[in-house]
């Protein structure tokens, strides 16, 4: 692990100085994130609160610069339990989610942070927003959410397909990017893109958040699960 950890800080130090790497922990075991955050990682990704809350310590018990993040679809019904067991909630894909993020973040007596996801493939079975004019609305209405904050926009890569399709995919997030700071004054310092298979690209595309996996954890069974 330390290994491919040191080449992939040091391809990061070189296409993006700015960018960090987030480790996708999911299906791997605690002693896993405990290697790597001794070898120096800080931010983890996790796609289930479910796997965050049979996994982690709590929050209190962690060490208090572990950052974690949720990076898959979360339900409604979860939401409450999520405010309490990560730092970040990167895959919001809906203004109603938002809203009740906020409701219980409220509750809670914390302000969340979040990412908005967005579609950029156009594949109907990711989730995120797949409009311009849905994220912009979310957007507008998160500046009156006291317990949300909104640093930025995630979005997964198309799958399987030229590099081509995958660098006009992660230039979309950036230009929507652009185009909602300009349009609605809310500062997004995040675009959290590229995994794996594709993080390089990502950088290339001024990612500043690379989610990797596999690379780092080895292959997942799911089959343990
Ligand atoms: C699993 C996952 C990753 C990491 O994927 P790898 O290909 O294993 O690097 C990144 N982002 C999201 C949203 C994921 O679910």
């Amino acid at each position: 692990m330390k290994k491919v950890l040191e080449e992939l800080h040091n391809q990061i130090k070189e296409l993006s100085p700015v960018a960090r790497l987030m480790a996708v922990s999911k299906t791997h075991p605690y002693c896993a994130i405990e290697e790597a955050y001794g070898l120096g990682e800080r931010l983890f990704g996790e796609n289930k609160v479910q796997e965050v809350e049979s996994k982690f310590p709590k929050m209190e018990d962690r060490a208090s610069d572990m950052d974690v993040h949720l990076i898959g679809h979360l339900q409604s019904n979860k939401v409450k339990k999520a405010v309490t067991l990560v730092n970040s909630i990167d895959s919001v894909d809906s203004l109603k989610l938002l809203r009740q993020i906020n409701k219980r973040a409220q509750e809670a007596n914390i302000v969340m942070n979040v990412l908005l996801e967005y579609n950029t493939s156009g594949d109907e079975n990711k989730s995120g927003f797949d409009s311009y004019t849905s994220i912009k609305e979310a957007l507008i209405e998160s500046k009156n959410m006291e317990n949300i904050c909104v640093n930025g926009l995630m979005t997964l890569g198309p799958l399987a397909v030229s590099e081509n399709e995958t660098k006009a995919s992660f230039n979309l997030l950036k230009d929507i990017s652009i185009r909602l700071v300009d349009e609605t004054g809310v500062k997004l310092k995040e675009l959290s893109m590229g995994m794996s298979g594709d993080y390089k690209i990502a950088l290339e595309c001024e990612s500043t958040i690379i989610r990797v996996g596999t690379k780092i954890f080895g292959h997942r069974d799911y089959s343990k699960k």
